[in-house]
């Protein structure tokens, strides 16, 4: 995938008439409520994807028989584009997005997205959208793309019917208190040979009522373990999870049960590039509560696109609930952020060419 100067689109560009941006009160960004001018939208049918255009964001009318809606023929995305600071704006690694993008359509039975189109989508709404774009601290442009099952019919099999989507939204500091986890040992996000590994809306509808019965007992979010056993810790809420065991960093390694993360790769990669070590591999429910108990766990935090980092303050063990060294005394957490948000923001040198400047 190359950024050219592209004469011709594969998908038509029908620009808003007036701009909502104006009215929108970027000092207090809800996160997720706000959209943009813009979305794309690319239907599949008779084998192929058909012309795909970008016009205002609104509404869409479906029939009630359509399959997404009975069968769960959805996946989604989810990455972000930053003001940087020269004034420019880039994306953060969009082709690892779009790999995992057709990762998740294969194994839901969908069509893959040509990645091209895929591209070429994202870099014409940045520029259409960049205004929407924000420049305070901590703030993004949130990216989401989608696809689903459209063909209307009862009984299952996969679709022969598709839409492919992208909207964004820009988002402020995402709440960023530290989290109460309850390390759950009954409910499960993903077993072995399942969905866990691709990001199927169905699995985030899985996890909301074990979340629900978490939060009733006082806790903000679940840390799943596998579902075999329940021995082992795989991750936290919708995020990848991290610990700093013995004075080292620790995460557990990526599988079928594991969502590979974006943010989770890059850290690892940026924390053993600045020769910081950095261990992937099974991490146990009995380690962590042994590692507690002994004053070896000294941070616990979840790494994905939306928070960046995400503090555990305390963790809901079967043996009860412990609470993690003050966040003042810190390092691991706070280094992972820095060096994530320098990369980002184009504040740091981006030592692996992982902006994207649209
Ligand atoms: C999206 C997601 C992550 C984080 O992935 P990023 O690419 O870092 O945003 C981790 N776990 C699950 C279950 C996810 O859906």
């Amino acid at each position: 995938m190359l950024m050219e100067d592209y004469k011709t689109l594969d998908f038509d560009i029908s620009p808003v008439g007036m701009s909502r941006l104006e009215g929108v009160d970027f000092s207090n960004l809800a996160f997720g409520k706000v959209f943009s001018d813009h979305m794309f939208v690319m239907d599949y049918a008779d084998g192929e994807w058909k012309r795909g255009e970008i016009s205002s964001y609104g509404p869409m009318t479906f029939s009630p028989a359509m399959m997404s809606l009975h069968y769960g023929q959805a996946i989604f995305e989810g990455m972000k584009a930053f003001r940087q600071q020269d004034g420019g704006v880039a994306m953060f690694r969009p082709g690892e997005n779009i790999k995992r993008f057709n990762f998740s359509a294969k194994r839901m039975g969908m069509p893959e997205v040509p990645e091209d189109i895929f591209f070429q989508a994202l870099v014409e709404m940045l520029k259409l959208d960049s205004g929407w774009v924000p420049n305070a601290p901590d703030s993004a442009l949130y990216i989401r793309p989608f696809m689903f099952a459209t063909e209307s019919h009862v009984g299952v099999r996969p679709s022969q019917e598709y839409r492919f989507c992208i909207f964004t939204c820009p988002v402020g500091a995402y709440y960023t208190k530290a989290v109460k986890v309850k390390v759950e040992l009954h409910y499960t996000r993903a077993a072995m040979g399942g969905t866990g590994a691709a990001k199927a809306a169905g699995n985030y509808a899985g996890s909301l009522f074990p979340t629900e019965l978490a939060k009733s007992e006082g806790y903000d979010q679940i840390l799943w373990t596998d579902a075999a056993t329940h021995t082992a810790v795989e991750e936290c809420g919708t995020m990848n999870v991290a610990f700093v065991l013995n004075g080292k960093m620790v995460v557990p390694q990526t599988s079928d049960t594991v969502l590979a993360g974006i943010t989770r790769a890059s850290a690892v990669q940026l924390m053993r590039h600045h020769g910081v070590e950095v261990e992937e591999r099974k991490v146990t429910v009995q380690e962590l509560i042994d590692a507690s108990a002994e004053g070896r766990l000294t941070e616990a935090f979840g790494l994905g696109t939306a928070a960046t980092v995400s503090p555990i303050c305390t963790l809901g063990l079967p043996n009860g609930d412990w609470d993690l060294p003050e966040m003042s005394t810190w390092e691991v957490a706070p280094k992972v952020k820095a060096l994530l948000d320098g990369v980002r923001y184009g504040t740091a040198e981006d030592s692996f060419g992982w902006n994207i400047p649209v």
